[in-house]
């Protein structure tokens, strides 16, 4: 866990974050700012500061954060009718937490 790091706190339970998904490896929740009717925040558990980062060990958690972003798609009711996944990367694609985050976005109206 890193020091200063709002998504390990949040991913650890030291906030008051509701999750709608918990398990050893990672969370999931609500993007406080939400760009549409359903956004969520897979959030690996450990440090990973952001795909530049990411190496051989990491495959498992990365193949997990995108099962369960398709999960949480069809728990979310947003499978059929379609979503984004989004991995912002530094500063000039747009990451303000540098903590790894896959961002789950869909719900639009039709
Ligand atoms: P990114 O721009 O990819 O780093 O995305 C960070 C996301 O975290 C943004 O969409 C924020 O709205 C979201 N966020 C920041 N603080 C919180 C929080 N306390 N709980 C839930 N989402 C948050
Ligand atoms: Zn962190």
């Amino acid at each position: 866990m890193e020091n200063d790091c709002l998504f390990c706190k949040i991913a650890n339970g030291q906030m008051d974050t509701r999750f709608l998904f918990e398990n050893e490896n990672l969370v999931v929740f609500r993007d406080i700012n939400p760009h549409a009717p359903v956004h969520l925040l897979i959030v690996p558990k450990r440090h990973i500061r952001s795909v530049n980062d990411l190496t051989e060990v990491d495959s498992a958690i990365v193949a997990e954060m995108i099962m369960t972003a398709k999960q949480m798609a069809k728990a979310e009711m947003v499978d059929q009718s379609g979503y984004k996944l989004l991995f912002n990367v530094e500063k000039g694609g747009g990451q303000v937490i540098f903590h790894l985050h896959l961002h789950l976005i869909g719900g639009w109206k039709k």
